[in-house]
């Protein structure tokens, strides 16, 4: 058997590329905070990360800038051995400091963090649990380990609980892990920190939590969801990712000294690839210097979030569980979900289609998500395209 006979059957993106509704690798020309240049027009960004607008913000370019002119555009290699910046300490400090922990390590994505974190921890007799909506990173780290893994629904702590029962009664002689994202990244719900914490005391279980969609925006400081809930002490380690909130790329992870010291020298995506660049590092300084700084961001997006929120469930959508600037349009179908995309694209609307496996079939959504210097005016129009399509369409 060929092993690219899988590709050429492939055919199912090129029909949908056919019938005009393919919404992926939308080629971007150019941005402002709020919009983003396609085909040469203008399109309201509703489907970014950038939740605190600080990807065009002077402050953040400067330090870009300055960074490119001082340490070149790239590192070269890895932490380990000849990439290791003084501004990858710097921001290690930072953070450790600002999430109330011993130690912070940086890695070069969110996504490897979660690879690095998990599999170098998850070792031969120990055991993870993963909640079922749980980020895709996280899901490859589990397989990546060589531990066991056991999945539990999502938010069913008393699937969890059973789960570790059985683990504690089988005997095994190993560590046990939790690992749940914060934010949940399709549905926008905060976990329920602090009755995961109790189980996992119970079970003598480390408790990771992934903050991707929370840090920046979420707790008093924007320090994240363990600080939403008041109880940073009682999260092992927390993770997280500079292509959100921070407008950069990278990831990290905070906790005791002693896991970040082992993770230095053990997590084989640090040791074994190149290091976040110059000017990426000092983006995420950047960033963190106004999240620290400017609350009134944090304040406006909680503001934007409620409005929206309220005024789409009063024009009849469904939003399902949703806690935070992460809002889904929940609409059903796949073929009506790049339908919808589309008439709302035309209008100048930028979203994004989620699908299986993202989510459970016909549980098709537009994941908008909302940026604090989105204007009032921004928003109204949002609200008047949606009203508009979702009647014509037969959503709402
Ligand atoms: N964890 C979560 C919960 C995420 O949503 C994401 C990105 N969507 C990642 C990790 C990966 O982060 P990065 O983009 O930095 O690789």
């Amino acid at each position: 058997m060929d092993i690219f006979e899988k590709c050429r059957k492939f055919t199912r993106a090129r029909e949908v590329i056919e019938a005009g509704f393919y919404p992926y690798f939308q080629r971007i020309e150019g941005s402002s905070n709020t919009e983003v240049w396609i085909d040469g027009g203008r399109k309201l960004m509703i489907g970014s990360n950038n939740y605190l607008g600080l990807t065009h913000h002077p402050h953040v370019l400067e330090a870009a800038e300055c960074a490119l002119k001082k340490y070149g555009s790239g590192n070269t290699g890895s932490r380990f051995l000849n990439g290791n910046l003084d501004l990858h300490e710097q921001l290690e400090e930072r953070l450790a400091q600002f999430l109330g922990k011993e130690a912070a390590l940086v890695f070069s994505t969110g996504f490897q963090t979660n690879l690095g974190v998990i599999s170098t921890l998850v070792g031969r007799n120990d055991k993870v649990f993963l909640d079922k909506l749980d980020h895709a990173s996280i899901v490859d780290a589990a397989r990546l380990a060589y531990g066991e893994v056991a999945r539990f629904n999502h938010a069913d702590f008393d699937q969890l609980r059973l789960m570790l029962e059985a683990d504690r009664a089988s005997g095994r002689n190993g560590g046990r892990m939790v690992v749940v994202d914060g934010v949940f990244s399709m549905e926008g719900d905060i976990v329920d920190l602090p009755a995961l914490a109790d189980v996992c005391a119970e079970y003598d279980a480390a408790l990771v939590v992934d903050d991707a969609h929370a840090i920046g925006y979420l707790g008093p400081t924007g320090a994240g969801t363990a600080e939403h809930y008041d109880m940073r002490e009682r999260v092992d380690l927390t993770v997280g990712t500079f292509s959100k909130s921070f407008a950069s790329i990278g990831g990290f992870v905070v906790g005791p000294e002693s896991v970040i010291h082992y993770l230095r020298h053990h997590a084989r995506v640090l040791i074994f690839s190149a290091s976040m660049p110059p000017t990426a590092v000092a983006t995420a300084l950047a960033a963190l210097d106004i999240i620290e700084r400017e609350p009134e961001r944090r304040e406006r997006l909680w503001k934007i979030t409620k409005r929206m929120m309220e005024a789409f469930r009063s024009l009849g959508f469904e939003i399902g569980p949703t806690e935070t600037p992460i809002i889904p349009i929940m609409i059903g179908s796949i073929e009506n979900t790049f339908a919808f995309w589309k008439a709302i694209f035309d209008e100048g609307l930028f979203t994004n289609p989620v699908t299986p496996p993202a989510v459970p079939e016909n549980s098709c959504r537009l994941r908008t998500s909302y940026i604090a210097t989105h204007t009032d005016e921004q928003l109204d129009y949002v609200l008047d395209v949606f009203g508009k399509v979702g009647k014509k369409m037969g959503v709402i």
